[in-house]
């Protein structure tokens, strides 16, 4: 037997990275300012425990464009690099420094907020140019600035060079098939994108701010006007702060923040906190939705340290949640593998169990603190909760303390109290409880009255997922039946002993029966006129409930 090292060329690595590492090539502008962000970063937190003495100031990260020269710049004033530490870092392809600072200083940095992990991400560069440069002067005293240039082979050049300021300057010559790169509006659109919330003021341009006017200036004065650097970025986003701090105008800021086309103002929301056993923040809003359910919109925005990663975050939260809007941002989510593997990854599985069980905490306490404003609320979250109950079992179990009943006359009824309101009145012969309700108030009007002369509750059941909602009740309550009022169920509830008075004689509902029933489907419905009393309706045409609700869930499409 023979023993080997499969050798890996850097020739071979190379254009595999290019090519494969990043299926997107716009993320390498994130991958940049990433790294400036983890060097401004790194010196912050050096200067904090004392091993680095320097002005800290407030430093930002300038994003340039130069047409001319067709290329792009992304300079920060972070710790820099020396020569070796350019050898070290940036000559070995996948050595991550910021794993290594992260380790180095273990005890003290777990919250620095450093981005970097797999030290791949300078590389994304080549995949929009042709050469890049590096021009960078560590923070140590007395380093010399050293200029790295590489056209994407394996070979590079460094050389001493000349520059004023600490930090880095990354040099981007753009590459002939990726000139988009050039354009103001693309790499604005990837700023917004990425970077909106990143925790380093980044600038990209300038802008004209006008000045106030003095007090006494004449009344046809020209207010002055400068220019001042344009800060694309909120670097402390509502998330990032701790909940006391903020006011529900924070928090509405934040949502218009995050989606400025969005003019409807959120119901509520949930600001999401917990370091242990994992880290996550966010915040996520109540939208109204009424009956709408929408679920493949990117509503939800994944973030790792305040950088954008995706809104693609099926299979990280539960579905129902995905009706949702906000912000969530975990170091923790490995989201640099694939879905399948997402969905079975340990750590997924209890972060989403954890949001679903702060969303459902906040349910409760909103329905206790107060009722009667979140009664308002229900048919706006409705179908979030009875998606909610249908899919997930932990919210399910949860959902006696916050879901409501409404019936069609708009009482809210919480389980608990709809079972003790109706357990003497609205029993069949098996002593199974018999809920009734209706799924269309206008339509359904003349057996809702029906029922209501009789004295029972009818529920309002109207979302678009209601049959699925149904049946998970009868589920999860075994001696609790839910029939629609217009089934031919109803008349099982109608007491023997009823006195039922008819306003047709015999001979007419026969003839009238029989008409009924040769121009409907006797398969699919059953005509009564015996049991009603009091009704105004002289007859009615009811559908087993079964049948029915088949068809309704055919139509939403999958089992409960
Ligand atoms: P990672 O960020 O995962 O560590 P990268 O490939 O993105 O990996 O970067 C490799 C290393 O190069 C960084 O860890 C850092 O040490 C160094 N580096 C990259 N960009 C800068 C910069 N702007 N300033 C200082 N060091 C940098
Ligand atoms: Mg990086």
């Amino acid at each position: 037997m023979k023993k080997g090292n499969i050798n890996v060329s850097v020739e071979n690595i190379f254009p595999l990275i290019k090519k494969f590492l990043y299926s997107d090539h716009e993320i390498f502008l994130r991958e940049l300012i990433s790294n400036a962000t983890d060097a401004t970063l790194k010196l912050k937190h050096l200067n904090n425990i004392g091993e680095a003495q320097v002005e800290y100031g407030n430093p930002i990260i300038e994003v340039k464009l130069n047409k001319e020269d067709k290329t792009l710049h992304i300079i920060d004033q972070g710790i820099g690099m020396t020569a070796e530490e350019v050898e070290k870092y940036i000559n070995q392809v996948a050595f991550s420094g910021a794993e290594e600072f992260l380790n180095k200083y273990k005890d003290s940095a777990s919250d620095s907020g450093i981005i970097g992990h797999f030290g791949l991400g300078f590389y994304s560069a080549f995949m929009v140019a042709e050469r890049v440069d590096i021009i960078t002067k560590s923070y140590q005293d007395g380093a010399q600035a050293v200029k790295w240039s590489c056209d994407g082979s394996p070979e590079f050049t460094i050389e001493e060079t000349e520059k004023e300021d600490r930090g880095t300057e990354i040099v981007l010559h753009i590459a002939e098939d990726s000139t988009e790169f050039l354009e103001e509006a693309r790499i604005r659109e990837l700023l917004m994108k990425y970077n909106k919330f990143m925790p380093i003021p980044i600038k990209f341009g300038t802008k004209t701010e006008t000045l106030p006017l003095p007090e006494d200036a004449a009344e046809d004065a020209t207010p002055e006007t400068k220019e001042v650097d344009n800060i694309i970025n909120n670097p402390t986003p509502a998330w990032t702060k701790t909940p006391t701090d903020l006011t529900d105008e924070d928090y509405l800021n934040f949502y218009r923040e995050l989606y400025p086309t969005q003019f409807e103002e959120p119901l509520f929301w949930i600001h999401l906190n917990v370091d242990y056993p994992f880290n996550l923040t966010g915040v996520l809003f109540f939208p109204r939705l009424g009956n709408n359910i929408n679920i493949d919109q990117d509503k939800i925005q994944l973030y790792q340290n305040q950088v954008f990663v995706t809104d693609e975050v099926k299979g990280i939260v539960p579905d129902f949640l995905m009706l949702l809007r906000g912000v969530i941002d975990s170091p923790d989510i490995p989201l640099n593998v694939s879905r399948s593997y997402l969905q079975a990854d340990g750590a997924v599985k209890k972060i989403s169990q954890y949001i679903t069980r702060k969303v459902a905490d906040k349910l409760t306490s909103l329905l206790k603190e107060d009722r009667e404003g979140f009664e308002q609320k229900w048919n706006d979250i409705k179908v979030v909760l009875e998606y909610g109950v249908v899919s997930e079992e932990k919210f399910a179990d949860k959902s006696d303390k916050f879901m409501l009943y409404p019936t069609v006359d708009e009482t809210y009824f919480t389980w608990e109290e709809l079972n003790e309101k109706i357990k003497d009145n609205q029993t069949d012969k098996d002593g199974n409880l018999v809920i009734l309700y209706a799924s269309d108030k206008d339509s359904q009007d003349t057996y809702i009255s029906t029922a209501k002369e009789k004295g029972y509750e009818v529920l309002l059941l109207d979302s678009p997922i209601a049959s699925h909602f149904i049946q998970k009740l009868e589920q999860t309550n075994e001696k609790v039946q839910l029939v629609r009022v217009d089934a031919d169920h109803i008349n099982n509830l109608i007491k023997k002993d009823e006195v039922v008075v008819s306003r047709l004689t015999d001979e007419q509902k026969e003839s009238l029966k029989a008409t009924l029933e040769s121009t409907i489907d006797k398969e699919k419905y059953s005509v009564q006129l015996e049991d009603l009393d009091s009704s105004d309706a002289p007859f009615v045409i009811t559908q087993p409930e079964f049948i029915r609700r088949m068809k309704d869930m055919q139509k939403t499409g999958g089992g409960g």
